[in-house]
């Protein structure tokens, strides 16, 4: 399914978007060395429930989990790179965390993840990574806009992760999102331009980079949750929900 919303529902999407980035900043700031992912949890919490928001990740139980899910964001360290599931794990000097949060607000859903190095260190390799999803993001989102095609979002994001040097895993991606969190159409991190389903006003879509330093290949944690790099290599994810507008793209998930 593929849902539009009218110009008077993006109002709404704003104030989900804005409260999904200002809880990430909120949390990215307070995290640091000796910060236990569990607190990182329970901070994700208070916020939501402080703004009268619900969790989308509370009981979901899609067909990738050993569901339910049972926490308020994901917390993915080191070779940890998606639906990290936060667990009694207290955060070292260079750790490099990614916070994945999606929060439904007023009926409409917002997604958004970020990837920073905690306390003083910056791993050249770290930065690289995450330097890179941020910038396969920002050309997703460049190429967003009324008339674009889904192919050409996946191709201007592939091209920055490829000339990077990176490998692009396709199993996980982008995704519309509207009254529930993941949607049709799938945005696959690689793709030919030109291709698939055409952008209109009033499509919002979350698109979501990520990679691994030196593999393609996923494993999943005993948690039945975590995806790891098979090698134990680094990785790094960016995600902003956007809007398409008559003229462009609007990002919902930037901070205030
Ligand atoms: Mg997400
Ligand atoms: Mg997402």
């Amino acid at each position: 399914m593929i849902e539009i919303l009218s110009p008077s529902e993006l109002p709404r999407a704003r104030e989900t978007g804005a409260l999904v980035a200002n809880i990430l900043q909120t949390a990215r700031s307070r995290a640091t060395v000796g910060t236990n992912l569990l607190e990182i949890d329970q901070w994700t919490k208070a916020m939501i429930a402080d703004a009268g928001a619900q969790s989308c990740y509370v009981d979901y139980e899609p067909s990738f989990g050993r569901g339910p899910f049972g926490h308020y964001i994901c917390t993915s360290v080191n070779d940890a790179v998606l639906h990290g599931l936060p667990h009694d794990y207290t955060l070292a000097d260079g750790d490099l965390l990614t916070l994945d949060l999606a929060v439904l607000l007023g009926g409409i859903a917002a997604d958004s993840a970020i990837s920073f190095i905690v306390g003083d260190s910056q791993p050249a390799e770290s930065v690289a990574l995450i330097t890179t999803t941020e910038r396969a993001l920002a050309a997703g989102i460049a190429a967003a806009g009324p008339g674009a095609r889904i192919g050409d979002l996946s191709h201007a994001i592939g091209e920055v992760l490829s000339a990077a040097g990176y490998e692009i895993n396709t199993e996980f991606g982008g995704h519309g999102i509207g009254s529930t969190m993941h949607q049709d159409p799938h945005i696959s991190n690689t793709g030919r331009p030109g291709r698939g389903y055409k952008l209109r006003p009033g499509l919002l879509l979350a698109l979501e980079p990520w990679i691994m330093s030196d593999t393609a290949e996923l494993v999943t944690d005993e948690d039945g949750w975590t995806l790891r790099s098979v090698t134990g290599g680094r990785t790094a994810h960016s995600e902003h929900t956007i809007a398409i507008t008559e003229d462009g793209a609007e990002i919902l998930t930037l901070p205030h």
